[in-house]
């Protein structure tokens, strides 16, 4: 059980988090969840999902002036893709530190498009970029009931063994 008033603020931080097509086609889910969950994030929510056309273009509506952005939608929506939420504190800045640069030829290596990505149309997984983001993007990808629920407090359990 969680005591700590800081802790406990600190834990509700939550980011939207996707492995792309490539990344599920290519095998690195577990390589890349456990990543995360070696790191210590939480996860909170997961599913499998190929998303139409018209939500790939809602989920990355900022980037429609771009010209990458019809192949993108149309690669985001070519096949399942692993849509998450990971929870802990610090996740949404330090999950860019985990994932590395936009461009894998530019991220660090001991990142994880610097170790398994090689071009930017194939960077292999998404995060989202602030908090703000990050609500929009759960909430586009999630409905609440599939958020989970935090754990019963202690004092349930009890009554529930008498
Ligand atoms: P991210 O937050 O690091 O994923 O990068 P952005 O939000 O800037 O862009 C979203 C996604 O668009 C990236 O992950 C890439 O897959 C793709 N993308 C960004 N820049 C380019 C580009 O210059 N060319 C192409 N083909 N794709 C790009
Ligand atoms: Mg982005």
């Amino acid at each position: 059980m969680l005591q700590d008033k800081e802790v406990n603020a600190a834990e509700l931080e939550r980011t939207f988090i996707a492995i792309k097509p490539d990344g599920v086609q290519r095998g690195l889910i577990a390589e890349i969840i456990s990543r995360f969950e070696r790191k210590g994030y939480k996860l909170v929510a997961i599913k499998l999902v190929v998303p139409s056309k018209d939500f790939a273009q809602k989920h990355y509506h900022d980037l429609k002036e771009r010209p990458f952005f019809n192949g993108l939608c149309n690669f985001l929506s070519s096949g399942p893709v692993l849509a998450m939420v990971w929870e802990g504190e610090g996740v949404i800045k330090y999950g860019r530190k985990l994932i590395g640069a936009t461009d894998p030829q530019k991220s660090e290596p001991g990142t994880i498009r610097g170790d398994l990505a090689v071009v930017v149309g194939r960077n292999i997984i998404h995060w989202s970029d602030g908090p703000e983001t990050a609500k929009d993007e759960i909430s586009l990808w999630f409905e609440p009931s599939e958020l989970g629920r935090d754990p019963l407090p202690y004092e349930l359990f009890e009554v529930t063994h008498t």
